[in-house]
C-alpha cells in the first residue's frame, strides 16, 4: 500500500477557533500528519510526494469562484483588513443572495460557515496539495492498486460545494471519488470519521453516480448539527444515495460496527466498482473531540470489514486528533488493511 504527503500540507497552521464562544486553541494541527507520517514510514509503506493535477479536479466538485477565492486570501486579508488580527470570518450572510461582496471580511462570511477554518499565510498551499494527495491516491488505484493512502491534511470532508466550515477547504475525498468516476461507472464514498460527512453529503445529495455513507452522533446533539439525519437520503437523481447511520454520544464498539455493516451491505447493494474512505481516527475514546468509544482492536476491525468488501479501494484521512492513541489506532487500521489485501 503507497501513501502520499507533501510538507507543503504543514503550511496551514491555525492558532484558535471560537467553541462555545470562547477563544479555543485549534486541535487541526500540522504535528497531526508528521506524527501519521512517522508512524507510516516506521511501518514499512512507501509515502511518495503527490502529482499536481492542477485545480480542473478541485472545481469538478466545487464551486470554480469558491476554489480560486482561496488563492489569494490571506494575502487580500493582511492587505485589506490590516487592523485584524486573524483571517477569521465574524460576519455571514445567512442566506447568499445577489454578489460576493468585494470587501475580504464580507467574502470570508461568503465563503466560510463558521470560525474553524482561519486562514494563515500558507493556507492554500496546504488545502491544494491536500487535494493533490487524495487525487494521487486516486489515480494509483485507478492504475492497479488495490487500496492507496492519501495522507490528506487539512481534512476536507465537511467542505460543501461552496463553503468551509469544520476545519475543512477543499473536500478532498469528494474530489477523489469523483476522480474515479473516470474509470467506474458507480463510486461509493463511506464516512467513518466521528463527525458526519455534511459537505460530502453536499456534495453528491442529488446524484446517483457516487452513493454516500457517513457513520456519526446524532447531529442534533453533536456539532456539525445541520445534516446528518437519518431521513435525509438524498434528492432526485441522488434519491436514496444518501445513507446516515446515526449513532448515539458514548456508543461503543458493538454500535459502530453494527452501523458500519449496515452502511457496508447498503454499498454493497448499490454496486460500487470502487471505494472511498473518509477516514478518521476520532471515533477514539480519548480522541480530543471524542464522542464514541473505539479502541485500537476496533480500528482494526474496522479495516478487516472494510477490506472484505474487496473493492479498490482510496484511504483519505480526515478527523482524528493529538490524543495519546491517535499513533496506535492509525497503525492498527492501515497495516490491518495492508494485510488484509
Ligand atoms: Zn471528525
Amino acid at each position: 500500500m503507497k501513501a502520499f504527503f507533501d510538507t507543503r500540507q504543514l503550511g496551514h497552521t491555525p492558532e484558535i477557533y471560537y467553541r462555545g464562544g470562547a477563544p479555543t486553541p485549534h486541535p487541526e494541527q500540522p504535528e497531526r500528519a508528521i506524527l501519521l507520517r512517522d508512524m507510516l514510514l516506521a511501518n514499512g509503506f512507501a509515502v511518495e510526494a503527490p502529482q499536481d493535477f492542477g485545480t480542473g479536479p478541485i472545481k469538478a466538485v466545487h464551486d470554480p469562484a469558491y476554489v480560486d477565492f482561496f488563492t489569494d486570501a490571506h494575502a487580500r486579508f493582511v492587505a485589506e483588513a490590516p487592523e485584524g488580527a486573524l483571517g477569521i470570518p465574524t460576519r455571514h450572510p445567512g442566506t447568499r443572495r445577489g454578489r460576493v461582496p468585494r470587501d475580504i471580511n464580507g467574502a470570508m462570511g461568503w465563503w466560510m460557515t463558521d470560525t474553524s477554518t482561519p486562514l494563515t499565510p500558507t493556507t492554500y498551499p496546504a488545502i491544494y496539495w491536500s487535494a493533490q494527495t487524495a487525487l494521487s491516491a486516486a489515480r494509483d488505484v485507478m492504475q492497479g492498486a488495490r487500496v492507496s493512502y492519501g495522507l490528506s491534511r487539512p481534512p476536507g470532508h465537511h467542505a460543501m460545494q461552496d463553503c468551509a466550515n469544520g476545519f475543512c477547504f477543499y473536500n478532498n475525498a469528494a474530489i477523489a471519488a469523483h476522480h474515479l468516476l473516470g474509470t467506474w461507472p458507480r463510486v461509493a464514498l463511506l464516512d467513518v470519521d466521528v463527525h458526519s460527512g455534511n459537505g460530502s453529503m453536499d456534495i453528491f445529495y442529488g446524484r446517483s453516480d457516487v452513493f454516500f455513507c457517513s457513520l456519526h452522533p446524532d447531529p442534533a446533539v453533536y456539532p456539525t448539527f445541520y445534516l446528518g439525519y437519518a431521513d435525509e437520503t438524498g434528492e432526485g437523481d441522488g434519491a436514496g444515495f444518501t445513507r446516515n447511520e446515526v449513532l448515539q454520544m458514548g456508543d461503543g464498539e458493538p454500535e459502530v460496527l453494527a452501523a458500519l455493516d449496515r452502511g457496508i451491505a447498503a454499498i454493497n447493494t448499490f454496486g460500487a466498482g470502487a471505494l472511498v474512505v473518509s477516514l478518521g481516527f476520532d471515533m477514539a475514546a480519548d480522541d480530543p473531540l471524542a464522542a464514541v468509544q473505539v479502541t485500537a482492536d476496533g480500528f482494526a476491525e474496522m479495516a478487516r470489514r472494510i477490506a472484505a468488501m474487496n473493492l479498490p479501494t482510496v484511504l483519505i484521512q480526515e478527523g482524528g486528533y493529538l490524543g495519546p492513541s491517535l499513533r496506535t489506532n492509525a497503525e492498527a487500521f492501515l497495516t490491518t488493511f495492508r494485510d488484509a489485501c
